[in-house]
């Protein structure tokens, strides 16, 4: 693609500002002074428009292609979200801040309430707090109330016990709130093996935390077994919800006997997500550790008037400023009120299904380490490509340029050569099935002609790159 600069014609202007009637601003100092223009292309408005619209159609989004990057839940969100969320944009919660504002913003603050409330219900925990701003802000947040949990009983616990089949979010959550990782294997059936797990507790163990389904895309059929382990050790059980989209409607964390659950708004509960864009992950949790929540907290008086308790003696303080990424949570809002309850299960319904669908469909051509009915992903492995010097980047760059954006691969660490399928609920059988076929035709490639994937993608403006050095040394030039 050219870049700008080589459109640039001396002299070439896209607007003429008439002259200025404003009187002069007084003169800078002479130290701030340009002393030579600052080199700016000199084009168009044409020609920035088309450079401009281009580049965006280099962009790859669920709006143009099919995204099944697994963990991620990149699915198509409605627009009628994002007219929602406008709504809302004039009346910040900040205002609520603000002496007597509350009055001014009864409307956000009886949305995050009601927020918290049906997430509290979907996951079965009495109360919810909206400001975490991620997953593994969640995460982080949740652990951070169970250790106050603990503190104010006098017990100093040392330990975060994970399964190696969670995600790389937990023990890193788990690190910074000050515990040490107490990381259990896998059994063959594709969760953490019980009886090591049993060999991990003690009284010094705070928390468990489980990814569930886990990154395998399995849900643990022990689940109910482990909580009564570890709360039989004093230690209490955190759920990772961030695909709440797979169990939604049919489990709730809260019953199976989870004391702290995080879910991520922008996987399961329609907010674009991707490119590292703002997301939402409340935290729920049981009756205990209510009084340790972040504050400011929303309440309803007996009038039915929202009110902020602002001095609650034992909270974790703040977990972020502006009650959370409030956008975010007035798409969930109207996700959740726009399918009710039926649509939400369904929604749980049709990811799963899709998922055990391609499993199946590529099952004959891809190995599956674990075979066995999975939830929202599936996860295979690129081990037979390899007998032919074919690895699973080789898979996913061949899918580019097919036009799909690759499944996620070498995630989970657990599976060798990795490949993450997550179709999510929002395609159609149709876009499914064009999808199967060029997995098939890449695994059939390798073994026919297997340079051909190792030479992929030919159609991209650059081919493989260096990921690290990309990502840390943007520059324009990559583009050339
Ligand atoms: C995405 C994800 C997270 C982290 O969420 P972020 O919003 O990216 O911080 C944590 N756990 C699981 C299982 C996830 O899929």
């Amino acid at each position: 693609m050219e870049l700008i600069y080589e459109k640039s014609v001396p002299g070439r202007r896209g607007v003429k500002l008439p002259a200025s009637d404003v009187p002069p601003a007084p003169p800078l100092p002479e130290g701030l002074l340009r002393t030579e223009p600052a080199g700016l292309a000199e084009v168009s408005e044409l020609d920035l428009v088309r450079h401009f619209t281009n580049l965006s159609r280099l962009n790859f989004s669920v709006d143009t292609n099919f995204y099944p990057l697994g963990s991620c839940t990149m699915k198509y969100n409605a627009k009628v979200l994002e007219n929602a969320a406008t709504l809302f944009a004039p009346f910040h919660p900040m205002t609520a801040l603000l002496p007597g504002g509350g009055e001014h913003c009864q409307g956000s603050l009886g949305m995050l309430y009601d927020l918290g409330q049906m997430l509290a219900d979907i996951t079965g925990m009495d109360e919810v707090t909206t400001q975490p701003l991620a997953g593994a802000h969640g995460e982080m947040t949740g652990i951070l109330l169970i250790s106050a949990y603990h503190r104010a009983r006098g017990n100093k616990k040392k330990y975060v016990v994970v399964p190696d089949s969670s995600h790389g979010t937990n023990p890193a959550s788990a690190t910074i709130a000050g515990y040490e990782i107490v990381t259990v294997p896998t059994a063959p059936y594709g969760d953490m093996d019980l009886e090591l797990f049993r060999q991990a507790m003690s009284d010094e163990v705070a928390a468990v935390m489980m990814t569930c389904p886990n990154t395998l895309g399995l849900f643990n059929p022990h689940i109910k077994e482990i909580c009564d382990i570890a709360h039989s050790f004093g230690a209490l059980m955190y759920y990772d919800g961030a695909n709440l989209n797979a169990i939604m409607g049919k489990v709730k964390p809260g019953d199976v006997g989870f004391d702290v659950v995080h879910v991520n708004l922008h996987k399961t509960f329609g907010t674009p997500h991707g490119g590292g864009g703002p997301g939402a992950g409340p935290v729920g949790v049981k009756k205990a550790l209510i009084p340790f929540l972040p504050q400011p907290r929303i309440d309803m008086d007996d009038e039915g008037t929202f009110v902020l308790q602002t001095s609650r003696p034992d909270s974790i303080g703040r977990a972020a400023n502006f009650f959370g990424n409030f956008g975010i949570m007035v798409r969930a809002y109207a996700y959740i009120i726009m399918l009710g309850r039926e649509g939400l299960i369904q929604v749980s319904e049709q990811a799963v299904l899709n998922a055990n669908y391609i499993k199946e469909r590529l099952k004959p051509y891809y190995d599956l380490p674990y075979d066995q009915t999975c939830m929202h992903e599936c996860v295979f492995s690129a081990a037979r490509q390899l007998a032919h010097g074919v690895h699973a980047i080789d898979i996913a760059k061949f899918l580019i340029d097919r036009g799909y954006h690759p499944p996620t691969v070498y995630f989970p660490l657990i599976v060798k050569e990795a490949i993450m399928i997550e179709p999510t609920e929002t395609e159609s059988k149709a876009a499914m099935d064009a999808f199967i076929d060029v997995m098939i035709e890449a695994a059939r490639t390798a073994g026919s002609d297997p340079q051909a994937l190792l030479d992929a993608p030919l159609t991209m403006p650059v081919s493989r790159l260096d990921e690290t050095k990309a990502a840390r040394e943007q520059h324009v030039c990559c583009l050339g």
